[in-house]
């Protein structure tokens, strides 16, 4: 089995490698069969002459059931390759990634403002507010005249149900709750569709409890009892902004973990993005990307049944708590001075035990 590893940019390259490293052993430990492919995207492909996303990777993560995705950083693109779909958006689009799931909860050893919390943000990732997500030719965003900056939004039945079901499934299997978050009560229209079937999907569920708050007060209560949260399930913008606040509480963006998903394919890619003002430093957190690659690992053993896989992922969850129990293993941005590689390289010996 192939698994591909698309670094991208800022401190794409770090974190790649820094979980590239405890991946190998548990690929030997668990006999999985893996074989490593590094492929150049984004900054690295612009300087080959070739688009952020070329073709060619493109089909191979189509492919591929196992693909490792760093962040990039389009905006620092040069002006003949920001017309360019970003890679990420690629990816995303091509495989109609509609789930992007992110969990945040508070480890033993790490820091965090949260006293507890274990949730999973659901976000949908195929709608909402971006530009790029709401036209089938064109963007959803556009100025008429200078003095005026227009922005669509696109929310449809398909999309709201289908989100509502990955919500609800993943719930079966946790602590059953399902919270919905929206706007409902002013973007009435298209936030009134998205809970409309949410509701109705939330009928095929009555084992699960749902509660509805609407976003600006999610804000607020997840700060103020984190704990309560079990899954939470929103359109697009709320869940990106929602997902970092919750990363932040459980200790910080270096642990915020994710998987993009369709119903038959999955990749992972850290909820966080090319954090330019730490990139070559040895300095990021490659805790979100061990994350991300984690649940793509159970992902497919739930899907496919694969009992080795589904051990292999669960070992390599232990032994992430167990390297973040441990402070002198803590990167920068959770309080220690481990760099970037020697993170990497104790969660390779965690593995290795
Ligand atoms: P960011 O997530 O890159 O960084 C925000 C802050 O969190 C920074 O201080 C950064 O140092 C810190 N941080 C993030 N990840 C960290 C890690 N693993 N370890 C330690 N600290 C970490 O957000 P930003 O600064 O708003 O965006 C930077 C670039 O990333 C932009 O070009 C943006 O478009 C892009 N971006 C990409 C993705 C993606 O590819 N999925 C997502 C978000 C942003």
């Amino acid at each position: 089995m192939k698994i591909l590893i698309l670094p991208g940019d800022g401190i794409g390259a770090e974190i790649t490698a820094a979980t590239r490293l405890p991946l190998e052993v548990l690929d030997r430990k668990f006999a999985l069969g893996l074989e490593f492919v590094e492929r150049d995207i984004g900054m690295a492909a612009i300087e080959k002459g070739l688009d952020p996303m070329p073709d060619a990777i493109m089909e191979e993560v189509r492919a591929t059931p196992f693909t490792m995705l760093g962040p990039v950083s389009t905006m620092e693109y040069p002006p003949g390759a920001q017309h360019l779909p970003s890679p990420s958006s690629l990816i995303r689009d091509n495989l109609d990634l509609f789930a992007n799931i992110r969990p945040s909860r508070t480890r033993p050893g790490v820091p965090s403002v949260a006293k507890q919390m274990d949730l999973v943000i659901v976000r949908e990732n195929t709608e909402g507010f971006y530009a790029v997500r709401t036209m089938f030719e064109g963007k959803g965003e556009f100025m008429p005249t200078p003095d005026l900056a227009m922005s669509m939004r696109k929310i449809t039945v398909q999309g709201s149900r289908r989100i509502a079901k990955v919500a609800f499934d993943l719930a079966r299997a946790r602590r059953k709750k399902v919270t919905v978050v929206h706007k409902g009560n002013v973007l009435r229209i298209t936030d009134g569709l998205f809970l409309r079937e949410v509701r109705s999907v939330a009928q095929d569920y009555p084992d699960v409890e749902t509660e509805e708050i609407i976003v600006d007060a999610m804000a607020a209560l997840l700060i103020r009892r984190p704990e309560s949260f079990d899954v939470v399930v929103t359109t697009n913008l709320f869940g990106d902004i929602l997902s970092d606040e919750a990363a932040e509480l459980s200790g910080g963006l270096g642990l915020g973990g994710s998987i993009n998903a369709s119903n038959d394919h999955a990749v992972a890619q850290a909820a966080h993005g090319s954090a330019p003002d730490i990139a070559n430093q040895n300095k990021a957190n490659p805790t979100a990307l061990v994350i991300s690659v984690q649940m793509l690992l159970k992902w497919h053993a739930n899907r496919s049944g694969n009992n080795q896989l589904a051990s292999a992922a669960a070992h390599l969850e232990t032994a992430l708590d167990d390297v973040l129990a441990d402070p002198a293993n803590h990167t920068v941005d959770i309080g220690g001075n481990a760099g970037t590689d020697q993170f990497g390289e104790a969660l390779a010996r965690a593995v290795d035990q």
